[in-house]
């Protein structure tokens, strides 16, 4: 029987230990705080902060969302980030991501102080993770490490496969499994027979962003099988393929008019070790690990320059 590796649970235990950081640093005089900024109102993006914002308020962080008009300017944005990384009250600076076409977004996410980069996106944070220096890490990739290591299920020594290559997931989720002695194997869209790299993964993560591409053949019994990919699916005929004789999916989609569905086929899971759903695995962990980060950016900042060494916890350990 495959284990289901539940991100709800492992989330709801993380964001646990930020809330108790919180109330530690805030009862000597440092409330973290958290900045997001929204440029325009694109749907998708206006319900992530919303998430954001309320899960720091749950944990006690301090949150400001600013709202751009989606006109901004490039030298308009520079210039608000300049102001957010001279603020003392500010640890953390999240630009959500996607920007309009007239921004330019790699200078925007470039000119953020590296140590408010929450996000984890600074090339300097970038190369921190890479040569195994404590960090803000990707919020993404750095859940996908914590559901592994709160699992109990080891990474030394095996070989992982991530199919994905994006400097968001694929690429920050290798370089941890590198720098957890995982022998790494990073397939992408020109990567040619992907099925004969999976059939040998012992951990496979899959990101991206295709609606069940891998099927059980490709994978080896027994993996430890990540799902990044969060695919809408709409198309009845999709539900009947990937959920046969699931009376739950069905009735959500009757309801809904859709559902989600991983990059991984659920058919695959029966055949593994153990798996994160879609949804409550791995998208469960983003936000626990953007609050994590923000404490971690106040507490390296504002208490001492070695606490992110001394908080012991291995996202800041360059471990994660
Ligand atoms: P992305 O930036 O679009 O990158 C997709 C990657 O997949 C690229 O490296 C691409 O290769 C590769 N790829 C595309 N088609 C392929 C194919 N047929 N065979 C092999 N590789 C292929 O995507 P992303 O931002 O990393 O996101 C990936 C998925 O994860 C999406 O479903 C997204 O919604 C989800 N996601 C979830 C979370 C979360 O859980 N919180 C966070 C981020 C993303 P090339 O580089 O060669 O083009």
């Amino acid at each position: 029987m495959a284990q289901v590796l539940n991100g709800i649970e492992i989330a709801a235990e993380i964001k646990a230990e930020v809330a108790e950081e919180v109330r530690a640093l805030t009862a000597a005089g440092v409330t973290p705080g958290l900045t997001v900024v929204l440029v325009g109102h694109m749907a998708a993006s206006e319900i992530y902060v919303r998430s954001k914002v309320k899960a720091s308020g749950e944990l006690g962080i301090k949150s400001e969302m600013l709202t751009p008009a989606e006109s901004v300017t490039t030298e308009e944005m520079l210039a608000l980030i300049a102001e957010l990384n001279a603020r003392e009250d500010v640890d953390g600076i999240l630009i959500q991501l996607p920007l309009p076409k007239h921004v330019d977004t790699r200078r925007l996410l470039e000119a953020v102080d590296p140590s408010k980069d929450v996000d984890g996106f600074h090339p300097v944070n970038a190369g921190r993770l890479q040569s195994g220096q404590p960090g803000l890490r990707p919020c993404t990739p750095a859940g996908i490490m914590e559901i592994l290591r709160r699992s109990g299920l080891p990474v030394a020594g095996k070989h992982a496969v991530v199919l994905g290559r994006s400097d968001i997931v694929g690429k920050p989720v290798a370089m941890m499994l590198l720098n957890e002695s995982a022998t790494v194997t990073v397939c992408h869209s020109k990567t040619v027979d992907i099925a004969r790299f999976t059939r040998d993964a012992d951990i496979l993560v899959a990101a991206i962003g295709k609606p069940g591409f891998v099927t059980a053949e490709m994978v080896k019994p027994g993996a430890t099988l990540i799902d990044v990919g969060i695919n809408r699916i709409t198309d009845a005929a999709d539900v009947a393929r990937f959920f046969p004789g699931d009376v739950e999916r069905s009735a959500q989609f009757e309801k809904r008019g859709s559902t989600l569905v991983g990059d991984i086929d659920p058919a695959a899971f029966a055949r593994s070790g153990a798996y994160t759903p879609v949804p409550g695995g791995v998208g469960a962990l983003t936000i626990a690990m953007l609050m994590h980060n923000t404490v971690q950016a106040a507490k390296a900042r504002r208490v001492s320059p070695t606490s992110l060494r001394d908080a012991g916890h291995p996202a800041a350990a360059g471990r994660a």
